[in-house]
Formats: C-alpha cells, structure tokens, sequence
C-alpha cells in the first residue's frame, strides 16, 4: 500500500512521489518475482493502492485507519511511503493488533528528535512519539552514522538499542521475542547503492548488508515499511530497484513464518 506523503520533510520534498516508482520495479518484465531463498512470490503480492492522505494531520488518521484495515483482513502490509513521519501512524495501527510488538529500524539516522525545527511530527522525530505513546516493547536502530547529542539523550531515555554504523558487525544476527516490524528507510543503506534519496549520508550499508539482516532475522515479521525513497534524486530508478529488491525480501521473511 502505497502512503504518498511528505509534507514532514525537513530538507526537501519528493516521497510522496515513490510508491508507484516503487511498485512499478516489483512488478516489471526486468525482474522476476522469485525471492533468494527460493520462494515463488508470483501472485502473492496484493497492491491496495494508495491511500488519500489528505493534508496535515489528517495523514495521521487516514493511514491509521487504511492499515488497521489491513491488518483486520489478515494482510501482512508492506507500505510504501511517503517520508518517515508515515511510520507513527502505521505503529498505531499495529499496536492495536500486537500488545509486544518490536521494531527494527534500519536508518542513517536514529529520528529521536523532541521536534526538529518545532515540527513534533517532523520525519526527525517518528520515534520519540512511538516511544512516549508507548505504543511498542523494544527498538533496535541500525546503520545509525547522524548521531546528535539531543538525541543520544533521547536514546538513553528510552532504552533504544542503537547499533552505530561504525561499530557494525557482520555476523550479527537479531532475534526478537514476539511480532516484529521493520522500519527501512532507505537512507540507511550507503548513497552509492541507494542514491535516490534526501539526505545522504556515506558508510551506510551495502544492500547486501542490509538483506542479510533481514534473511537471518528471528522472529515474526508481521509488516514493514520502505520510506523516504525520493524519485526526483534517483538515477535511471536504481534505488527504486533496490526498494523493489528490499520489497521481495521481506514479502519472503514474512511468509517464511507460515
Ligand atoms: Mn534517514
Ligand atoms: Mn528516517
């Protein structure tokens, strides 16, 4: 489901674009639909579209509402945003469904912020209000290499597990008690694979790096989101492929639990 909203950007605008960029590429004569472990993902993909979103803070209501949809039909929802300010209303719809949910983070940046630029709903600041409404048992932020002051306060207040980037190890593997969604904003991965984005920040993660992850993850992945994705500073959709590529991999993460 596609979230075409970006009115949080900080820097400048452009996600609201990806999400037909993005299924496009899942979906093209270029790529089949296998995924790497061997699971034939053809007809398994359902594309709801994309919700209204309205403006300001009817976004909020509006994706709440469209994934809580989702979830009662039993769908485990890959959206497709949009900047990362989409992710606090998608974790309240989850909340409602899982009482113990975990969320993996993958970002350059930990997007602690209190409010940045005295926007509380900025996309620098998802996860202060996922944290203050209590709406989840654990974060584990990586590729993290943004790191600001206000913000390690903010980590330490909330007990966020930040692995650094420069302190990453390869033969890391995360396990999670209970339901866990990914939240994979694509900055995240280093510029030279994933270009088309806002802010880009070097040493983040090969997109190898970032599928091994997600291959060896323990636990139930029950929904994920690809955000922050923008179309206008891509080159020739090579990161809109990868957001496909990272599309299949955690439709096949998913179903692997069934
Ligand atoms: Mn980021
Ligand atoms: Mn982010």
């Amino acid at each position: 489901m596609g979230l075409p909203f970006d009115e949080n950007s900080s820097f400048m605008r452009g996600p609201a674009d990806a999400p037909p960029v993005i299924k496009a590429e899942v979906f093209s004569a270029a790529h089949n639909l296998w995924s790497e472990a061997g699971l034939d993902l053809t007809d398994r993909f359902h594309d709801v579209g994309s919700v209204s979103v309205g403006e300001g803070e009817d976004m909020f209501t509006s994706v709440e509402s469209a994934v809580a949809a989702l979830l009662e039909k039993n769908y485990r929802p890959i959206l497709l945003g949009g900047d990362h300010a989409v992710t606090v209303p998608i974790i309240r719809a989850f909340a409602r469904e899982y009482s113990k949910l975990s969320v993996l983070h993958f970002d350059a940046h930990p997007d602690l912020y209190d409010d940045f630029e005295g926007n509380r709903y900025s996309h620098a600041c998802p996860f202060s209000r996922i944290l203050e409404e209590g709406l989840i048992q654990r974060l584990v932020q990586v590729g993290i290499r943004a790191f600001t002051e206000p913000q390690r306060e903010q980590a330490a207040r909330f007990n966020v597990e930040v692995m650094e980037m420069k302190d990453w190890d390869d033969e890391r593997v995360f396990k999670f008690d209970g339901p866990v969604y990914i939240s994979f904003d694509v900055d995240g991965l280093d510029p030279a694979c994933a270009p088309g984005v806002s802010h880009r920040e070097p040493g983040g993660f090969t997109t190898r790096q970032a599928l091994r992850v997600i291959q060896s993850l323990g636990g139930q992945l029950v929904g994920a989101d690809i955000v922050e994705y923008n179309p206008h500073r891509d080159f020739q959709n090579m990161t809109a492929v990868v957001c496909a590529k990272l599309c299949k991999e955690l439709a096949a993460r998913m179903l692997m639990d069934h």
